[in-house]
């Protein structure tokens, strides 16, 4: 093995081990957040994840009722919140 190849190599490894803590960060994140049917049970401080269609309209809705910000999405599948259309689960946060 040239160290060019070395190199590369290290850095696919490292990339790779990356993205794994990426997404063990982002489950367990996840498995903390209370995920909530409805916005009245909308948490004041803590984050809630909820299921959004993506549409401007629907966010804010979201946005307004809870005070909070949509963050991100995971692929999990279910009716959104606001209009009961498909949407993703999405964990909305309050803005710093
Ligand atoms: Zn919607």
């Amino acid at each position: 093995m040239s160290l060019e190849d070395f190199i590369e190599k290290k850095q696919e490894i490292l990339n790779n081990i990356q993205n794994i803590m990426k997404e063990n960060a982002k489950k367990k994140m996840y498995s903390y957040i209370k995920h909530i049917d409805s916005l009245e049970k909308n948490d004041e401080l803590m984050p809630n994840s909820i299921y959004w269609c993506g549409s401007r309209e629907c966010a804010t809705v979201i946005e307004e009722k809870t005070g909070k910000s949509i963050l991100s999405s995971t692929d999990e599948n279910g009716k959104c919140i606001v209009c009961g259309k498909r949407g993703n689960k999405t964990v909305i946060s309050k803005k710093y």
